[in-house]
């Protein structure tokens, strides 16, 4: 991602779910950022795609149809994106296309697709999200870069960004820096914060196989925030919002 000479299309690989989700706003942000080695994280263009209000990335997903999602990502939507391609960045220098679930364009929508990536705006680039890539056809397979959803964002000790300034916050004992931590968190959404609970319980994961170096939490706090984690995932699960969510991180972080 550090390389600064960028392909027009991605193919981003792996199970469905947040670390997907999370990987293509990396991506995306590292295709805007404009610091010598993107995503720097604190541009105004990393924040916004983080924050999931960047005027150039725009996702495109399975529409609705009666309450329910359509089976397929349709022809019509891929011209209208291609269409939309064409038409000059709002604020960055490059327009971000995010096909979640790629693998469900019909093949009508993904030769729509074949087309705008033989000739592709200048701006524009294209992301692909799938489960598997050969649930697309070679034509379009062919034309993308691949790249795994499941490596991780990588920091220098191993942690992603959100579970290393949680972890941080937990180790540091200090109640007032906890809250603060999950008040600022309060406006993620609830897709942000199934991503935030899987970063974090990776992240318990990863220092308790010592993969990552204990900022100080010890077996006993790593087990708490793991059970801390699951009952996040149980309350999203359960419409709880994630404002809620991390009011009871703040009270219940610190044993
Ligand atoms: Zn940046």
């Amino acid at each position: 991602m550090a390389e600064k000479r960028l392909s027009h299309a991605y193919l981003l690989t792996g199970p469905e779910g947040p670390e997907r989700e999370n990987a293509a706003r990396q991506l995306a942000a590292a295709l805007l950022c404009a610091a010598p080695e993107p995503p720097c994280g604190r541009c105004r263009d990393c924040r916004k795609v983080r924050e999931g209000v960047h005027p150039d990335v725009i996702w495109v997903r399975r529409e609705k149809k009666d309450e329910q999602l359509r089976r397929e990502i349709l022809v019509g939507q891929i011209r209208q994106m291609t269409a939309d391609a064409a038409l000059a960045p709002n604020e960055a220098e490059r327009k971000v296309y995010i096909v979640d679930q790629a693998d469900r364009m019909n093949q009508q929508a993904q030769n729509a697709l074949l087309k705008a990536l033989e000739d592709p705006p200048g701006h524009a680039c294209f992301i692909l999200c799938a489960a598997a890539a050969d649930a697309l056809l070679p034509t379009v397979r062919s034309r993308c870069i691949r790249t795994d959803a499941g490596g991780r964002d990588q920091r220098d000790d191993g942690m992603s960004e959100l579970a290393k300034g949680y972890l941080e916050a937990a180790a540091s004992g200090d109640r007032a820096e906890i809250v603060l931590y999950c008040m600022n968190r309060a406006k993620l959404s609830r897709e942000e914060t199934e991503a935030f609970a899987g970063q974090v319980r990776d992240a318990v994961r990863d220092v308790l196989c010592g993969r990552a170096r204990d900022p100080g939490l010890g077996r006993d706090g790593l087990f708490h925030l793991a059970e801390l984690m699951d009952k996040t995932e149980d309350y999203l699960r359960h419409n709880v919002q994630p404002k809620q969510i991390f009011g009871l991180l703040a009270a219940e972080t610190l044993r």
